[in-house]
C-alpha cells in the first residue's frame, strides 16, 4: 500500500475502486506519414463512429440532445471530406485528424454565433478520437457503472457538475486548488474530496481508500489495511462527532431547533449560520439558518440554451419553498473565466460578419466575468431577476435576497441595485470579492442593503495567485494577512452603516478562522453544509469578547 498526501476539500472516509478521467494526449509526435490513405481512411472513419457511438451512450436526461449534436458532428461528411485530404498530402493518422478538425474549426468560427460555439464539441471529438487511433481511454468523465473514486489531473467545474453524486463516491486529483470551483462543488455535493495529490497519476492505482478528513489517500491497500483503515476512520469520526455533540448540548436546549444549527457565541450573540447551494437538490437536509449563497450559473453551465424564464422560476421556486422562511440569498450569473457559458461566450463579442474571430482571452480571471458578463448581456440578467421577482410571489412568507458578483465599483452597484430593485426585489446586495471593491466599501454600501465577502476570489485578487493554481495554495490562504486586513476594513464600513456583512467564501468554514471573522464584526457565515457542524461548535464555545481578541491578534 502507498499512502500520499493531498489536500481535504470536503472530509469523510470511503473506500471504493478508481475511475481515472484521462486528459487529451495530442497528436502522436512519433507517427509515420500516411502511405495507404485510403486504409487510413477508413481506421478513422470507424475511429470517429465509435466516438460518435461513446457520446451517445453517456445517457438520457438534460444533456441529451447537446451530445446527439456532438455524435453528429464526429461524422460529418464535411470533416471526413478534410481528413482525407489531410492522408493524401502525406499526414499521419493523428495529424489527419487534428490537422481536419483545425480547418473545420476555423470554417465555424468564420460562421460566428451558434456555429463558432460549436467548435468547443469539435476539439472534444478530436480528442476522444486521437486517444482512440493511439489505443488509450477517451478523456472525458467517464460513465459509471458503480460506486467509483474519481481520479484526474484536475476536472472542469463543467465536468464536476456532470458527475453523478450517487455513483461518485470520492474525488482524489493531482492538480487543483482548494478554493478552485471543483473543490468547492465536491464540499457542496457532500462528496469526499482530496486535491493537490502529487504522484497519484503515476501510480497504478486501482482501488483507494480516501480519507478525506486528513487528506490521506491509501492507494491498493490489501483488504486487511483497507479494512483496519476504515475501522480507525470511523472511530475518529464517532470521537468527532461526539466532540460536536457535546458542545452543542452544552450551548443549551436553544442551539439546534429541529435540524437547524443556530449561529451563537457562548454569550449570546447570534451569527447566522448559512449554506452555499448550486442547485435546488442541494436543499434537501440542510442544517443551515438559510442559504448565503446560491451559485445559479450552475443552472446556466454545460448547455447550449440558457435556462428560460419559467424553467429558472421553478428552481427558484423549489429552493424558497424547500428554504420554508428561511433567508435565501442568490447570487445573479457569476460565468466567465473557469465557469464559461457556451451560449454567451466571455471571451469577445460575436464578431460582425466580415471581422476576424476573436482571440481568446488571455487571462480570463481578469476578463469578461461576473457582473461584466451581465452587463454584456443585460437580458440574461433581466430574465433571471424576472424569474426571482415571480418566485418570491409564488412563494408567500419567503425572505429572498439578491447580489451580484465581481462588483469593483459604486457605479456597478448602483447599475445592478437600479435594475433588481426595478424588478421588485428589495433585498439587494452585492459580493466584495475583488481588492477594488473593498477599497470602495464605503461608497458601494451606499448602493446596496447588504454585501456578502467572497474570500476565494478576494485572496485570489489581492494575493495576485490564480485559485486554479493548486502550487500557489498558501498564497490563496485566507489567513493571509493582507486578506483579513482587507476584510477587516470592509466590515468595519459595513458596522459603521449597519448594514449586514456576511462572509461567503471557504473561509466561513473553517472554525477557527470564523471566530475571528465573528470577532471582527461578521453577522453570518455561509459555507458547504457539511462544514456547519464544526462551526457551530466552535462558535458556542467562546465568547464574543475572546473572539474579538483573537480578531485583534
Ligand atoms: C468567492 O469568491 O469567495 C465566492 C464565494 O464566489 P465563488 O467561489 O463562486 O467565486
Ligand atoms: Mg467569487
Amino acid at each position: 500500500m502507498v499512502t500520499l498526501r493531498g489536500i481535504s476539500v470536503c472530509p469523510g472516509f470511503v473506500a471504493a475502486p478508481v475511475v481515472r478521467v484521462s486528459q487529451p494526449v495530442g497528436v502522436d509526435p512519433n507517427e509515420p506519414p500516411s502511405t495507404d490513405p485510403q486504409t487510413d481512411g477508413q481506421r478513422i472513419r470507424e475511429t470517429l463512429e465509435a466516438v460518435a457511438a461513446s457520446v451517445r451512450a453517456v445517457g438520457d436526461g438534460p444533456h441529451t440532445s447537446m451530445l446527439e449534436a456532438t455524435a453528429a458532428l464526429a461524422t460529418d461528411r464535411a470533416l471526413i471530406k478534410a481528413i482525407d485530404k489531410e492522408l493524401a498530402s502525406g499526414a499521419g493518422v493523428t495529424a489527419a485528424v487534428a490537422g481536419a478538425v483545425e480547418v473545420y474549426a476555423e470554417k465555424l468560427r468564420k460562421l460566428g454565433g451558434y456555429f463558432a460555439e460549436r467548435v468547443v464539441d469539435l476539439y472534444d471529438i478530436r480528442d476522444r478520437a486521437i486517444a482512440r487511433l493511439q489505443g488509450l481511454p477517451e478523456p472525458g468523465a467517464p460513465h459509471l457503472d458503480r460506486p467509483s473514486i474519481i481520479v484526474a489531473y484536475d476536472l472542469a467545474p463543467s465536468q464536476t457538475a456532470a458527475l453523478d453524486p450517487a455513483l461518485v463516491a470520492g474525488i482524489v486529483t493531482e492538480a487543483g486548488g482548494p478554493t478552485s470551483h471543483t473543490a468547492i462543488l465536491a464540499a457542496q455535493l457532500g462528496i469526499p474530496a482530496v486535491v493537490q495529490v502529487r504522484g497519484i497519476l503515476l501510480t497504478d492505482a486501482h482501488r483507494i481508500s480516501l480519507h478525506a478528513t486528513t487528506g490521506e489517500v491509501h492507494v491498493n491497500p490489501t483488504p486487511a489495511e483497507a479494512a483496519g483503515l476504515e475501522a480507525a476512520a470511523r472511530e475518529a469520526a464517532a470521537r468527532e462527532e461526539a466532540a460536536t455533540e457535546a458542545a452543542a448540548v452544552a450551548a443549551g436546549p436553544g442551539s439546534i431547533s429541529g435540524q437547524i444549527r443556530n449561529g451563537q457565541t457562548s454569550d449570546g450573540h447570534p451569527v447566522k449560520l448559512m449554506a452555499n447551494i448550486g442547485s435546488a437538490a442541494e436543499m434537501e437536509g440542510l442544517d443551515a439558518e438559510g442559504v448565503g449563497l446560491f451559485r445559479t450559473e450552475f443552472l446556466f453551465l454545460d448547455r447550449d440554451d440558457a435556462p428560460g424564464l419559467q424553467e429558472q422560476t421553478d428552481q427558484y421556486v423549489a429552493v424558497l419553498k424547500a428554504a420554508a422562511g428561511r433567508r435565501v440569498v442568490v447570487r445573479t450569473l457569476d460565468a466567465g473565466a473557469d465557469k464559461p457559458l457556451r451560449f454567451a461566450p466571455g471571451q469577445a463579442p460575436t464578431p460582425a460578419p466580415g471581422q476576424a474571430p476573436p482571440q481568446a482571452e488571455a487571462n480570463p480571471a481578469l476578463g469578461v466575468r461576473g457582473i461584466r458578463m451581465s452587463q454584456r448581456y443585460p437580458e440574461l440578467m433581466d430574465t433571471q431577476l424576472e424569474a426571482l421577482a415571480n418566485a418570491a410571489e409564488q412563494v408567500p412568507g419567503s425572505e429572498l435576497w439578491v447580489m451580484a458578483p465581481m462588483v469593483v465599483s459604486a457605479d456597478e452597484a448602483r447599475w445592478f441595485a437600479q435594475r433588481a430593485r426595478a424588478h421588485g426585489l428589495p433585498n439587494v446586495g452585492v459580493m466584495i470579492e475583488t481588492p477594488a471593491a473593498a477599497i470602495m466599501a464605503e461608497e458601494i454600501l451606499e448602493e446596496v442593503d447588504f454585501a456578502s465577502i467572497g474570500t476565494n476570489d478576494l485572496a485570489q485578487y489581492v494575493m495576485a495567485a490564480d485559485r486554479m493554481h493548486g502550487e500557489l495554495g498558501a498564497l490563496q490562504d485566507p489567513w493571509q494577512p493582507a486578506v483579513l486586513r482587507m476584510v477587516r476594513g470592509v466590515v468595519r464600513v459595513g458596522v459603521v452603516k449597519k448594514k449586514p456583512i456576511g462572509v461567503c467564501g471557504e473561509a466561513a468554514g473553517d472554525p477557527a478562522l470564523a471566530k475571528v471573522l465573528v470577532g471582527m464584526g461578521v453577522s453570518s457565515l455561509s459555507m458547504a453544509n457539511v462544514k456547519i457542524p464544526a462551526v457551530h461548535a466552535a462558535l458556542r464555545q467562546c465568547s464574543l469578547e475572546e473572539c474579538q481578541q483573537a480578531a485583534a491578534e
